[in-house]
Parts: C-alpha cells; sequence; structure tokens
C-alpha cells in the first residue's frame, strides 16, 4: 500500500516509522516546494502534484493550514482520507463552530470580526478578558491576542489589522473572538474512525501548554464520566464530518463540564504519549483507518507522559536510561518543536517521580511546565 501525506514534517516521519512493519510506503508531498520526499530520509521521490497522486493508493494529510486547490484535486482522486471538507473544517475557525453547533456540540461562545466596529462590538457583547484568533493560519498561539482592559483596545486592534493586511489569505481570513474562559484543565481526546464508522479511542490525556504551544501531556488518571463525556462529542463530530482517520479534539474543563477548543483532522501532539503508553499508537491506527484495515486497540498499557523539544532546548542522552527520546531530525528555532521525551510508570506516583527525575537533567527555563507536571502528580 502506498499513502502519500500532506506535508513533511515530525508527523509524517512517525507515520513512515508506524507504517513500515505494515508494509506501508510512505512518501510526503511538501506543499511548499511541490517535492514529493521520503518523510525520513527526505530522498527526493518525485515532483508535482498530479504524478504524486496519480501515483498514491491513499493520500491523507500531517496539517491542515492546505490551500483549497490541492485538497479539490486530491478529493477528485476519491483517495483522500479523511475528506478534503473534514481538512477544510479544521483549518477554519468558522467552519469549524459552525460543525460544532450543528452537531449539538458545546463550544466556546465566539463573535466574528471583520472590522473595527466588530471589535468594538465584541467587547461589548462578550466582555473582557477576550481572546482574539485568526480564522486561519492559526497555530501554536500564532495569529491569538488577548485584551484584558479596554486601555489596550486600540494597541491590539493596531496588531491585528497588521495581521490581516499581511495574511497570505487576506479575502478569505477574519478574526474569531471568545471569552477568555477560566478552566481548570485542558485535556484532549484522540481517536480514529474507519470508514465503516467503527472507532477505537483513547484514554483522555491532560495538557499543559506555555506561550499557546504544548509543553507537557500526561495520561494517567481515569475520569469515567469525563471520558463518556468527550467520547460521547468525540462521536458526533466524527460522524457529522463522515470522518475516517484519526481525529483529536481539545477541550476546557471547567467544574468537571467539557468545552470544545478545537479539532484537529489528524494524529496529535498530545497523542504522541501513545507511541510507550498505548497498545497500537495513534500514527498506525491513523495508517490502519485510512488504509482500511481493522483498528488496532487504544488500550493505555501504562501512565506515561509526553515532554515537548522546543526551539533550542538540549537534552543529555543520560535521560535515555528511563525515558524514550524522539529527536525529528530538524534545525533548532525559537518555538520549533524539535523533538520530545516520552516517560512511563507502572502507577501515578512512579510517573510524578520519573517527571521529577527527568527535570533534573533538563533547564528549568526550555522545560518550563516539567516542574508543574511532576507536582500534580505526586
Ligand atoms: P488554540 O490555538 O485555540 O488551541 O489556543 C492555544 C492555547 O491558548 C490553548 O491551548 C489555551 O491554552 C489558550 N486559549 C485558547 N482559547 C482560549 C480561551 N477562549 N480561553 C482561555 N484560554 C484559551
Amino acid at each position: 500500500m502506498k499513502v502519500m501525506i500532506l506535508g513533511a514534517g515530525q508527523l509524517a516521519r512517525m507515520m513512515a516509522l508506524a507504517g513500515a512493519p505494515l508494509n506501508i510506503k510512505i512518501s510526503a508531498y511538501d506543499i511548499h516546494s511541490g517535492d514529493l520526499v521520503h518523510p525520513v530520509t527526505k530522498e527526493v521521490l518525485g515532483h508535482g502534484l498530479e504524478s504524486s497522486i496519480d501515483n498514491a493508493d491513499v493520500i491523507t494529510a500531517e496539517f491542515e493550514h492546505i490551500n483549497i486547490d490541492i485538497l479539490k484535486l486530491c478529493q477528485s482522486s476519491g483517495k483522500i482520507f479523511p475528506n478534503a471538507e473534514s481538512i477544510l473544517t479544521g483549518g477554519d475557525r468558522r467552519k469549524e463552530k459552525i460543525l460544532l453547533d450543528r452537531a449539538g456540540v458545546k463550544n466556546t461562545r465566539y463573535q466574528i470580526i471583520e472590522n473595527r466596529a466588530d471589535f468594538d462590538a465584541a467587547i461589548t457583547y462578550i466582555n473582557l478578558p477576550l481572546i482574539l484568533k485568526s480564522a486561519l493560519d492559526g497555530y501554536d498561539g500564532r495569529g491569538q491576542w488577548r485584551l484584558k482592559t479596554q486601555n489596550e483596545a486600540n494597541a491590539v486592534w493596531q496588531k491585528i489589522t497588521k495581521f490581516l493586511k499581511t495574511s497570505p489569505q487576506a479575502e478569505r481570513q477574519c478574526i474569531i473572538a471568545e471569552p477568555f474562559i477560566a478552566f481548570d484543565r485542558e485535556i484532549s481526546l484522540i481517536g480514529a474512525r474507519s470508514a465503516d464508522g467503527t472507532m477505537a479511542i483513547y484514554p483522555l490525556t491532560e495538557n499543559i501548554h506555555t506561550d499557546g504551544i504544548l509543553s507537557v501531556s500526561i495520561s494517567a488518571n481515569e475520569n469515567e464520566k469525563l471520558q463518556t463525556q468527550a467520547e460521547s462529542m468525540f462521536k458526533s463530530v466524527a460522524d457529522s464530518l463522515n470522518y475516517v482517520g484519526v481525529l483529536a479534539i481539545e477541550f476546557f474543563e471547567v467544574n468537571g463540564t467539557l468545552t470544545v477548543n478545537e479539532i484537529a483532522p489528524r494524529v496529535h501532539n498530545s497523542g504522541h504519549w501513545t507511541q510507550q503508553g498505548s497498545d497500537v499508537c495513534q500514527f498506525e491506527n491513523h495508517l490502519r483507518a485510512v488504509c482500511n484495515l481493522p483498528l488496532g486497540s487504544t488500550n493505555r498499557i501504562r501512565p506515561t507522559a509526553m515532554v515537548n523539544i522546543i526551539g533550542e532546548a538540549t537534552v543529555p542522552q543520560s535521560i535515555m536510561s528511563f525515558a524514550h527520546l524522539h529527536w525529528y531530525d530538524k534545525a533548532p528555532r525559537p518555538r520549533r518543536k524539535i523533538g520530545h521525551i516520552n516517560l512511563s510508570a507502572n502507577d501515578i506516583n512512579s510517573l510524578g517521580e520519573s517527571l521529577r527525575q527527568l527535570s533534573m537533567f533538563l533547564a528549568k527555563d526550555q522545560f518550563p511546565a516539567l516542574h508543574e507536571a511532576a507536582h500534580k502528580l505526586i
């Protein structure tokens, strides 16, 4: 089976590694250069979208910010999973909100902002503090602003105007305003859906973000009530989209109730723990779903935490005596994810101890949420 992935980053790389034992041959289409590459070696295998589509049995994507013309061409081949509409929905916060409302899934209240009058109206109707997010091309806290007081309104509006003017998709771009949610925790749910509607869903993951970027994910706790709530929302969203593949949903938890923050139509950073913590990891289950193979068990075999390696962060090899290192073969750059560490233990307390041990090897300014995460578990 030949699978072509739209996007040639670390998610394509990890899918290639997971697909090898199944004899699934992965190529990655770099949407910027138009090259088809091997996602691990980066060897150039071809060039151009049409021939790459012809050569693939199945097409999938590792990110959602993909030009609509590329997606349309893939959709017309009948080979793309999840379908183009699911990918477009994940890449446009407006479409996402409409989908969630239509599926009856609780999400954050919002208003669309296209000009200064809309901006002022949002301040009046939603109340401060506000979170403002670009509808398109926003990720890892990019294209996101916070407005705490009326005094900051002019300055924030200036930043937004500059962003809108320079946006690559200026004519389709807009801003979504949401109330600032004072959440107790951020949580995500990862699951896979097959073409026949069968689903396999992982246990919930708790996530800690720093400056809008995921720092640490922990999958250790059992919370049946939250799991049931999240799974029911997952099923509504996945069925509405007639989704095939792995889908991630990010939630805010407030007083035991979940509100969807956003969806990601792909394998997700908060699911990397499944490589060491579950029977079948998210990368393999995504490939199984899109290749129409039986889904594998999503059972968590032991409490596991994932710690992102970001920017110029360094990691001593000595941690390999008790942790798993996953590098992405990427040059260090501020805010760039260049690898992650997975850490497993037999029980929650031991996982907390291992995280604390890990934190002694790593610089606090480079791994800011690690101490907090260890503290949460002990
Ligand atoms: P997003 O790109 O929507 O995932 O936002 C990145 C991060 O910003 C989230 O993981 C939250 O930590 C924070 N955030 C986003 N939206 C809100 C909100 N409405 N209220 C509070 N925090 C938010």
